[in-house]
């Protein structure tokens, strides 16, 4: 790559270090020293000619000196985390119950929460809730979820503690819990089921037969993977590590971050921010091309990605999305070096080719450009104009801009009255306006023009709010 903007000390540092921080760590030195073991003779000849990532992760095993280092230092791996403590788990939860009976869910969903992370495991803990803190702060927490009509967590939790053993005293009232939260999520033979079982159980107690029997059955699963575990590596960890690679190697240019909308208790949009919460691998959407003007926004909803158009397109027109750097938002120079760096191509899309400025230099009045009336003539009439009727030099025919002139005008109101929409907290609404007033723009006009970029900001926050938002119950730091 040779070209004005690239920079090989940032491009190679972009490329190696994807995901990962800069300081020295465990991976760093131990690849340094299987590296070392292995030479650069084997690395260049052997590793370096493979063409799979199978291959790549099979070979590390049949080459006696790496094997060995490898498994050394693996079988010394340990599983790290802060210890568990019942009793916190026990402390949370009260606290928990009080939160709910003073009716503030949110800090008792909150606690709940906590309570269920602090839980040792079922059983390893006597002391407290008789091994059960695990269970007990599952369905705690499945009543509040309840409360706040998330049934299928509420759902989940249930089915939870009910496999971790709820107290015979419980499990009763769990199946109806069950019952009312499959109802409420329209499985109602799901729900009939939960219902005669708590039923029953209220009654007489066949609830313990079914513990010991999904018991039995989990150990004889449990025992299978014991004696699998033995042989290393397992077929099975050949597989997991050809996925590992894999993946790994198609972070850089293929992950998305994901969000979600974070907003203050009384207004959806005013004073919201958007939370990167996570990072996944979306195969469709991988492989849509970048443009600094995409055509399209992104929001989620849940672990599911949505795509939508912001702009109408011409037909055979490539359905651009965004790496990153927005033209309305960067320089073109720093676009161009993070796009070179990061995904290794030179941007040369529009925006780029014909350096576009940003939208805070892009004046209220900068002229607007008018395609020509007549379809498929592509002359472009720069604004202003001395007369509304003028001869096109290229398809030859006289036309008049008077319609497209006010339709632009018309456009810049409709942009209004759909940020207005989105004050009012109608977003539907302003999704509906800015669809069409955006498509008319595109029509008879092309960008970059200020005010329209504008909207398609406020198009991409009412999309946003359709995804994954969370009410914060306290003030956002912006
Ligand atoms: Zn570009
Ligand atoms: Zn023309």
């Amino acid at each position: 790559m040779s070209y004005a903007f690239h920079d090989a000390d940032y491009t190679s540092r972009c490329s190696e270090k994807t995901l990962q921080t800069n300081d020295e760590g465990f991976f760093l030195s131990f690849a340094d020293n299987l590296a070392e073991i292995a030479g650069k003779d084997w690395i260049e000849k052997k590793f370096g000619k493979l063409k799979s990532d199978r291959a790549r992760i099979k070979i590390l095993y049949d080459y006696e000196p790496v094997k060995k280092a490898l498994i050394e230092v693996l079988s010394n791996v340990r599983e790290l985390y802060r210890s568990k403590s019942s009793e916190k788990s026990f402390a949370c939860r009260k606290e928990a119950e009080r939160s709910l009976n003073e009716n503030n869910p949110l800090k008792s969903l909150s606690l709940f929460s906590q309570s269920v992370l602090q839980a040792e495991k079922t059983g390893e803990n006597k002391n407290v809730d008789n091994g059960n803190s695990l269970s007990l702060g599952l369905y705690g927490r499945s009543r509040v979820l309840m409360e706040m009509e998330k049934y299928d967590f509420a759902q989940n939790d249930i089915r939870l503690a009910l496999k971790e053993n709820l107290p015979d005293n419980v499990k009763g009232e769990a199946y109806f819990r069950l019952a009312v939260c499959y109802k409420a999520t329209r499985d109602d033979k799901k729900a009939d089921v939960a219902f005669n079982l708590a039923q029953k159980l209220m009654k007489e107690d066949k609830g313990r037969l079914l513990a010991r029997y999904r018991n039995e059955l989990r150990g004889t699963i449990y025992d299978k993977e014991e004696e699998e575990n033995k042989v290393i590596p397992t077929q099975n960890e050949f597989t997991v590590g050809e996925l590992l690679l894999f993946n790994l190697q198609m972070l850089q240019f293929n992950a998305h971050e994901i969000y979600e909308k974070v907003h203050p208790a009384n207004h959806r949009f005013k004073g919201s921010k958007i939370n990167y919460i996570g990072v996944g691998i979306y195969p469709t959407v991988a492989l849509f091309n970048h443009q600094c003007y995409p055509s399209v926004t992104r929001y989620f909803v849940g672990k599911n990605i949505v795509v939508n158009a912001i702009k109408s397109m011409d037909q055979d027109e490539i359905v651009a999305e965004n790496y990153g750097p927005i033209f309305t938002k960067k320089p073109l120079q720093f676009r161009q070096k993070s796009l070179i760096s990061r995904y290794w191509f030179k941007c040369e899309c529009l925006a780029c080719t014909q350096n576009w400025p940003m939208l805070n230099d892009l004046s209220e009045e900068s002229p607007i450009r008018l395609r020509c009336p007549k379809e498929q003539c592509k002359q472009i009439f720069t604004l202003p104009i001395q007369n509304d009727i003028v001869k096109c030099a290229k398809c030859e025919s006289e036309i008049n801009l008077r319609d497209r002139i006010n339709t632009i005008k018309w456009c810049e109101d409709q942009y209004y009255l759909a940020l207005e929409k989105m004050d009012a907290m109608e977003p539907n609404e302003g999704v509906r306006i800015l669809n069409e007033a955006l498509n008319s723009f595109h029509r008879i006009s092309i960008p970059p023009h200020k005010a329209t970029h504008v909207a398609e900001e406020t198009l991409r926050a009412c999309y946003a709010d359709l995804g994954n938002t969370f009410k914060s119950p306290t003030q956002i730091k912006l």
